[in-house]
């Protein structure tokens, strides 16, 4: 019977890709061979990146005057890359913390810029015991910084800010776990960065979509790879592409644009969400502790009230199928994380046994 993998990333990609990338391992395009043995800068691959960024431009409405390259390094590099490519001369930077991976941003900023150069507002706060996130108004925020950088959707924690940063200076903003997952106003956006793993491909890629002028701030001394006009001077083959993970990410733009695009897998992953929400609210056995408008679409976190259960739960989740549903180390409990190739039937069979489980252990 079907398994349907929870992970965080990474995470599963849709089956159609995967069946099709099955047999095009041994022909790709004709060529008799995979994408994985033929130049980066064959015309074939180079047709397949141009084909790529085409749609990924389509499916995100990305504006004209802003860059898309395909980088190495995953989610963290770009830690470092917008540090390294807009802090030069002395330049700084305020982040917002809303969780793991927002701190984590943090902490590679003040070590590449120094603690000085980075500044720093927590926007969550709890109410009634809910975590929730509260924006700044950062037009009163004193200070000339060259970008305000945010985590719009936080994996570990499940927690996801939906609503647009208005901000004086230009806003970076982490989309690992969050994008083409719903709609948003690329123009709103100074540089928008995102690994592979969760809704785009293969883990070690990250996809970076950049203003035009943003290449004009000042960089420090830095990798070329990694460095932004360069990759884009390149159309982001200064060296050799992770060219397997590419072509597997452009298969999945091609299977988002077939199903509808983002605005059609909107409404499934609010719909996905929704369902097991709901049923972690109706149902005494479990809890969220996220304030409703913040709770993320992506990765569900929820916890037995008897954590004594948990790994009776797990080990009778991961025997119906449902597997990959611990949460991470630092927070524990669980964690459903339903990106883009989740199936609605994936989390109506979560919630089922859900509903099994909490019946099954109920005094
Ligand atoms: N940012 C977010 C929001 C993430 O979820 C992750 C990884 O899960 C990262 C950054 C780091 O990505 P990577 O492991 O590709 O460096």
């Amino acid at each position: 019977s079907a398994k349907y993998n929870f992970c965080a990333g990474p995470a599963m990609l849709p089956q159609a890709v995967m069946q099709k990338a099955q047999k095009e391992l041994i022909d790709w395009n004709g060529l008799g061979v995979s994408v994985m043995e033929i130049s980066h800068r064959s015309k074939e691959f180079i047709a397949l990146t141009t084909q790529a960024e085409k749609t990924l431009r389509e499916l995100m409405n990305i504006p004209a005057n802003y860059h898309v390259l395909f980088m190495h390094g995953g989610g963290r590099a770009q830690f470092t890359n917008v540090v390294t490519n807009f802090l030069g001369d002395n330049g700084r930077a305020l982040y917002l913390t809303s969780g793991q991976w927002s701190s984590s941003a943090i902490k590679e900023a003040k070590r590449i810029a120094g603690e000085d150069s980075i500044d720093e507002i927590n926007i969550v706060e709890t109410v009634e015991g809910l975590h929730q996130v509260k924006l700044p108004d950062l037009h009163s925020v004193d200070g000339d910084y060259r970008y305000v950088h945010y985590c719009a959707n936080e994996t570990v924690d499940g927690i996801e800010i939906f609503d647009t940063i208005e901000s004086p200076w230009p806003v970076v903003a982490d989309l690992s776990s969050t994008i083409m997952s719903h709609e948003i106003d690329v123009s709103k956006f100074g540089l928008i960065y995102a690994g592979a793993q969760k809704n785009i491909g293969p883990s070690g890629l990250s996809i970076v979509i950049v203003r035009d002028d943003m290449l004009n701030l000042p960089s420090l001394v830095q990798s070329s790879i990694m460095d932004y006009t360069i990759t884009k001077d390149n159309d982001s083959m200064f060296n050799t592409p992770p060219t397997f993970a590419w072509y597997l990410a452009a298969e999945v733009f091609e299977w988002l644009k077939s199903v509808g695009g983002v605005g059609a897998m909107e409404k499934l992953n609010s719909d996905k969400a929704n369902l097991l929400y709901q049923c972690i609210d109706e149902l005494p056995f479990y809890k969220n502790g996220v304030a409703v408008q913040n709770r993320s679409r992506m990765n569900v976190t929820f916890q037995l009230v008897d954590n004594n259960l948990d790994e009776q739960f797990l080990a009778e989740a991961q025997a119906a199928g449902l597997v990959a549903l611990k949460g991470h180390r630092i927070v524990g409990g669980m964690r459903a994380s339903i990106y883009n190739a989740m199936p609605l039937a994936g989390v109506q069979k979560l919630v089922e046994f859900m509903q099994a489980f909490a019946n099954k252990h109920s005094k």
